[in-house]
């Protein structure tokens, strides 16, 4: 525990933008978001790593790469949110009413952040067209041990491009979560979708979020493989973590945490463990939980902060 904490106040987050490469070639613009809650600098890292590779090969790029810090107070000060979760108020007329409210009107830090972040997104996604659209794709990480994951619509452009990955599917979330930042950018016409890479500030979080972005830069056309002499190493990486893992799932249930539930989820469950339904897997105040449904279980919750106790999804086409 002592290492995180030195962790946690090693790394600067005061910059915003992680890094902003535009190509020579016209393509998608990219746009990586990391630590939107501030207990999950994982990708942080990996955008910088990626970064640095893309500026000291001198690869050019089709379209750019744009690097964005979301939640900068939350990850100052270690926790996932301050006032609000930031994932939860990408709603187009709460985000209108954002932008036309003077910074220091504004009454919670998630929100000014989210204007912060606007003010680089919104010129962005106003030049995208359909030829060259905006490909959002936020970088999380959870409470539970292993595992990595993509949160994707069922939008034709999310899975021909996101089947390139060698990544776990997940469909149908968005019925179970609203206000997220992938939703939003998706309604505007463009990709958006979340990474899920690990556990927070784990080692294989942050080479998960490597590996998955390189290949997301290969398979979006932004780079050339053959531009990026050790790619193998990242896409066998990649597949070697993913391997035994469902290719999609469909959400097909969410514990909904309220407030003095006191909610503690069973220990040692990971991500994709399969449960039946009747199984016992977390207790509240008014006693067991029991899975109201069989499948796997995804993002189980052993943290503080956070409404969502678990996901139950099931294996789909
Ligand atoms: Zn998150």
């Amino acid at each position: 525990m002592e290492k995180l904490e030195e962790k946690k106040q090693l790394i600067d987050y005061s910059d915003r933008i992680i890094g902003d490469i535009q190509g020579d070639y016209p393509g998608p613009t990219i746009i990586a978001m990391a630590g939107i809650h501030g207990n999950e600098p994982s990708g942080i890292e990996a955008t910088k790593h990626i970064l640095k590779k893309i500026k000291d090969n001198k690869t050019s790029l089709h379209g750019r790469f744009l690097g964005l810090i979301g939640n900068i107070q939350a990850l100052q000060e270690g926790k996932r949110f301050i006032d609000e979760d930031m994932n939860r108020i990408w709603f187009t007329s709460i985000l209108d009413k954002i932008r036309r409210t003077p910074i220091a009107e504004i009454l919670t830090a998630e929100r000014r952040e989210t204007k912060k972040v606007l003010e680089i997104v919104d010129p962005i996604l106003e030049s995208a067209g359909n030829e060259n659209p905006v490909i959002f794709l936020d970088m999380h990480t959870f409470s539970a041990e292993d595992g990595l994951f993509v949160i994707s619509t069922r939008d034709e452009r999310n899975i021909t491009l996101l089947a390139q990955l060698s990544v776990p599917l997940i469909f149908g979330i968005e019925k179970a979560l609203h206000g997220t930042a992938l939703k939003y950018f998706q309604n505007t016409g463009n990709i958006g979708f979340a990474f899920e890479t690990g556990q927070h500030f784990s080692a294989s979080a942050r080479k998960n979020a490597t590996a998955g972005l390189m290949c997301l830069l290969v398979a979006s056309g932004v780079i050339s493989a053959s531009d990026i002499d050790d790619f193998p190493r990242y896409y066998d990486y990649l597949n070697a973590q993913t391997e035994a893992l469902p290719h999609k799932v469909e959400f097909l249930y969410k514990h909904i945490i309220e407030p003095g539930d006191e909610f503690e989820m069973r220990p040692g469950f990971k991500n994709f463990d399969k449960v039946k339904k009747g199984q016992w897997l977390a207790t509240d105040r008014h006693g067991k939980i029991l899975a109201q449904r069989s499948g796997f279980v995804l993002m189980p919750l052993y943290q503080d902060q956070g409404e969502d106790g678990f996901f139950i999804v099931e294996e789909c086409d």
